[in-house]
């Protein structure tokens, strides 16, 4: 990627990238929602973005995310939280967000059920999945998911809308695909009449292509919208 990109430029590739990657995986266009990861990224960067026509934006920290949100708050913008939760952080989660891709344990979403404000309609959930059993990595195990899945019905205040992975780092694509593919037929295997799971979050600045071809309907992108981060 070269320095000399604009917003505007990135922008247009990055949109163009998803499209053709729609197009070549048979699929409807505009079915792939694309997420502007925005974390360690300024205010003003999400705003350029926004000008483009971008809606949804993705934050890893809380803290940063508000001040975020504060100075956005004249624009319409879908804000998705897909960090590490910690437990002293739900509460601002519940308030301040509308989707969460980052739920791995029913502790936590026990506290994001009691946290989300009346006012607001249920908090939409992906549950983290650590596809790739990586020790001391966030995510479910792949044979605990249904359990999870199970008690997190009992929540009305947090609606599950599907499953959210990151696979292991490896420089061969054929190892994310095999990654994406596993979380989709976890996906199919626990979606039922009466809980639905249709939703899949997968894919980032590197594996695009792979997570459309498996099925994704949101791709989470920084570095490629955005530049490196500090
Ligand atoms: C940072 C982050 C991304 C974006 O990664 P890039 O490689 O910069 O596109 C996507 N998903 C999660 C969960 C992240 O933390």
């Amino acid at each position: 990627m070269s320095q000399s990109q604009t917003p505007e430029t990135r922008y247009q590739e990055q949109t163009g990238r998803l499209a053709q990657a729609v197009a070549a995986a048979g699929r409807p266009p505009g079915s792939v929602c694309l997420i502007a990861v925005s974390k360690r990224h300024p205010a003003t960067a999400v705003r350029a973005l926004a000008a483009l026509g971008q809606k949804d934006f993705g934050e890893s920290y809380l803290d940063e995310a508000i001040e975020k949100q504060v100075a956005l708050d004249d624009l319409d913008l879908n804000w998705h939280f897909i960090g590490p939760i910690q437990s002293n952080k739900t509460r601002g989660i519940a308030e301040h967000f509308d989707w969460v891709h980052s739920v791995d344990r029913l502790r936590i979403a026990r506290r994001l059920n009691d946290q989300r404000p009346a006012t607001r309609g249920p908090l939409r959930i992906f549950v983290q999945v650590n596809v790739d059993a990586e020790p001391q990595k966030s995510g479910v195990a792949p044979e605990d998911l249904p359990a999870l899945l199970a008690d997190l019905a009992t929540l009305d205040r947090l609606e599950v809308v599907g499953l959210m992975t990151i696979p292991r780092p490896d420089p061969d694509p054929a190892a994310a695909a095999d990654a994406f593919a596993r979380l989709r037929a976890l996906r199919d295997a626990a979606s039922t009449a009466d809980r639905p799971l249709s939703m899949l979050s997968m894919g980032m600045s590197g594996d695009l292509e792979q997570a459309v071809a498996s099925g994704a309907t949101h791709v989470r992108v920084g570095t490629a919208l955005f530049g490196p981060r500090d």
